[in-house]
């Protein structure tokens, strides 16, 4: 971050300071769920974010499977909405519909979600300060000053003994990803998604047809180079997005495809009675090796800025929350038995968590959703779907969630993600 606070406009204002054992930085699920961990051990912990209501900009479409619902305690007030099936669109007019007898998963509220963790944390002890942006950050006399800047441009310095980063892909704090030593090496090594959705208040009869499952439609001639979705939220209510990896020059804007993707979904009378609630979009922008910096001495990262989120079902609530229950137990360790941190400790049980899966499902992302770019990807790719009409929803959320690559024999992946 620039250095810029021995500048005169702070010279000027005397800094408001706070001390406290422990600061983190962003209300996500990363920053919310360690955040709450840390205060309900009785950690001294202010959680810090940049947006003045976590129920606002709720850029996540944020489903989720059954089994992190319960592996996380998230209560019934995060819940959008249930699913327990697949619909697939495309390529061109082909359908698929896969549907379990019982929910596989959720969509959750993800404003409701950041709340809900930031207010655990305040019920536990810990504070919480909204509006405001940190944008420095420096090691001094065995402390951390962080700078925050509220809305009205007002600077407060806060003094923590540990900083975490959970601002998420832009990685305020800890700063961008580790350099390679060639440029082309990061640029494999990066995949980056940029994703645009919109609330929709429909018809309930419109909004019945897509409840129930996770609609995706798939081909280069609903989106190239991505993918759109249809997630049911509370009755009556869709969330409808487009998603692209990058690079994307010379292709149609994103919300010029998600306004063909709807014009392609719904008739003229549901587009007509339909009001749009809510515009938001963002990026995930991950290392698939995960060569991110996790740390450097009391600063350390969870969640996006340490490339948890994964590109092939762009999903990362899950993993976010994990990073935060791999870290807790550490930083637990260093602060109330005075043992020093061991940031290896923390990179190899987080990876270790996220699996050898991991990295070949963000390679497999990169080849399927940027060669996704006209008919002879679409046919591969029709191909792949066909080989998957036999299996149970159970066995496709295996694939989209766990990474389940081997059921359908390694050898054969590379062919059907067009790799070879
Ligand atoms: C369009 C889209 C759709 C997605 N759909 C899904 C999905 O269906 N399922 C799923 O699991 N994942 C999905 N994801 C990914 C998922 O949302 C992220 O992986 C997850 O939110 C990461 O959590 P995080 O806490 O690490 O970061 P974030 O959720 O990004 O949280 C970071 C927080 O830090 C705050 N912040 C940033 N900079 C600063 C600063 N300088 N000072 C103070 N605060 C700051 C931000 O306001 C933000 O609240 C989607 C992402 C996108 C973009």
């Amino acid at each position: 971050m620039p250095a810029r606070w021995w500048q005169p406009e702070f010279a000027a204002n005397p800094l408001l300071t706070l001390r406290v054992q422990m600061l983190v930085v962003g209300a996500g699920p990363a920053g919310g769920e360690l955040a709450r961990q840390l205060a309900a051990a009785g950690v001294e912990v202010l959680l810090v974010d940049q947006l003045a209501d976590l129920g606002q900009a709720a850029f996540s479409s944020a489903a989720m499977p059954f089994a992190s619902l319960e592996r996380f305690g998230l209560p019934a007030q995060v819940v959008a909405s249930r699913w327990r099936g697949w619909q697939l669109l495309g390529p061109a007019q082909e359908r698929r519909r896969w549907l379990a007898s019982a929910p596989l998963g959720v969509v959750l509220d993800f404003g409701a979600l950041r709340q809900w963790l930031a207010d655990q944390c305040s019920r536990f002890g810990g504070s919480v300060q909204l509006g405001r942006r940190a944008f420095h950050c420096q090691s001094q006399d065995g402390v951390w000053r962080t700078l925050l800047r509220d809305r009205q441009g007002a600077v407060q310095e806060v003094i923590s003994d540990w900083v975490v980063d959970a601002s998420g892909q832009g990685r305020a704090l800890i700063g961008p990803l580790v350099p390679l030593p060639r440029a082309a090496e990061l640029d494999r090594d990066l995949v980056q998604g940029v994703g645009v959705e919109w609330l929709l208040q429909v018809p309930l009869g419109c909004w019945q047809r897509w409840s129930d499952q996770l609609s995706f439609c798939l081909g280069s001639d609903w989106v190239a180079q991505g993918y759109g979705w249809i997630f049911p939220m509370a009755p009556g209510q869709l969330k409808v997005g487009v998603c692209r990896l990058r690079p994307d020059r010379h292709l149609l804007p994103l919300g010029r495809v998600l306004e063909q993707l709807q014009a392609r979904l719904f008739s003229p009378d549901e587009r007509q009675a339909s009001v749009v609630l809510d515009r938001h979009g963002g990026l995930i922008v991950s290392s698939i090796r995960r060569r991110d910096c996790h740390g450097q001495g009391r600063l350390l990262a969870i969640g996006d800025a340490v490339s948890t989120a994964n590109l092939l079902g762009g999903e990362g609530i899950r993993h976010a929350l994990s990073s935060s229950r791999v870290l807790a137990p550490l930083l637990l360790e260093a602060i109330q038995c005075g043992q020093p941190f061991r940031l290896r400790r923390y990179e190899q049980v987080l990876a270790r968590q996220l699996g050898w899966r991991w990295s070949l499902s963000g390679r497999l992302a990169r080849r399927t959703w940027l060669g996704l770019t006209g008919p002879e990807a679409d046919q591969r790719l029709s191909r792949l779907l066909v080989g998957l009409e036999p299996r149970r929803a159970e066995d496709l959320a295996a694939l989209l969630f766990d990474y389940r690559f081997e059921r359908y024999g390694l050898r054969s992946l590379p062919y059907l993600f067009g790799m070879r």
